[in-house]
């Protein structure tokens, strides 16, 4: 599978060392309003691949997206998905799961959303949790955790081998960042809901879940599968770079109109 070029890209083999990644987007574009120019017409870009996408009926697009707390997922969700068919998007969002979920194997829950045919499927946390805050909290054993990096590499085959498209963002933020956007919360009481005391005692472990994010996405970055690291500080640039990755990839998919199973030549509408 052709990999979209992009600096941010975790090369296949290479070593993604995560503390020596920017977290700030000045540093990959100069200007910040022509970024938010380009990023509109990526975007308008993205609706028109989208509708072709779902006309054509043949392949799908999976786009996950993890983040440590106030890492800006919900707002890529909803910056970049602005105006595209909510028809052929489905967003799912997996949190601590279910009784009923956890008495299956970790992927059953993961694969059940997994977008069908025509559709661009985006995860809001993933599968991707089952090695980091369950490697974290310690909810299982390492003999657990450890074999599943083999396990998801091993699924993400499954999916691109029946036409799934995988492309696979990890936004990068600065503790201090975290620090911001969290004070942000608790100021404003419209953002209250967004902030729980857990979100701190996470940000406590941020070295750990750090070393977890590295192992991830250094085992799991494969040629049917790839991680790209967004510097997700500034959000202009997030928006604007993950929208470049999302449309090169479907330029390079190239979904089109099906041609009428019916010969139209001669219709006339009385
Ligand atoms: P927000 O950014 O708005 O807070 P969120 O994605 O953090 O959204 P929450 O409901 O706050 O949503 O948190 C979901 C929680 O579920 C996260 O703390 C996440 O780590 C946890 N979670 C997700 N998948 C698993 C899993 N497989 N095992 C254990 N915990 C999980
Ligand atoms: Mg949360």
């Amino acid at each position: 599978m052709p990999a979209v070029n992009s600096p941010h890209l975790i090369k296949p083999g290479s070593r993604f060392d995560i503390r020596a990644t920017k977290t700030h987007g000045d540093n990959y574009h100069p200007s910040r309003k022509e970024a938010e120019e380009q990023f509109e017409e990526l975007r308008e870009e993205l609706i028109q691949w989208q509708y072709k996408l779902y006309a054509e009926q043949k392949q799908k697009l999976l786009v996950v997206l993890q983040a440590m707390d106030a890492g800006g997922k919900d707002g890529t969700i909803r910056k970049v998905f602005t105006g595209v068919n909510p028809q052929g998007v489905e967003v799912t969002s997996f949190k601590v799961p279910s009784k009923e979920e956890l008495s299956h194997d970790f992927l059953w829950r993961i694969h059940k959303a997994a977008p069908a045919t025509g559709m661009i499927g985006v995860f809001n946390r993933s599968h991707y949790e089952d090695v980091l805050v369950v490697r974290v909290e310690n909810i299982v054993p390492e003999s657990v955790w450890r074999p599943r990096y083999e396990t998801i590499n091993h699924f993400e085959k499954l999916l691109a081998d029946a036409g799934t498209r995988i492309v696979k963002f990890y936004l990068h933020i600065s503790r201090d960042e975290q620090k911001e956007r969290f004070q942000e919360r608790l100021d404003n009481p419209g953002k209250h809901w967004k902030f729980s005391m857990d979100d701190l005692r996470k940000r406590e472990q941020w070295d750990d879940y750090m070393d977890a994010y590295e192992d991830a996405l250094n085992n799991c970055s494969t040629n049917h599968a790839l991680w790209y690291v967004i510097p997700a500080d500034s959000k202009w640039y997030r928006n604007y770079a993950i929208t470049k990755i999302l449309v090169e990839t479907l330029r390079d998919m190239n979904p089109d109109y099906p041609e009428s199973e019916d010969d139209l030549s001669g219709v006339v509408i009385e």
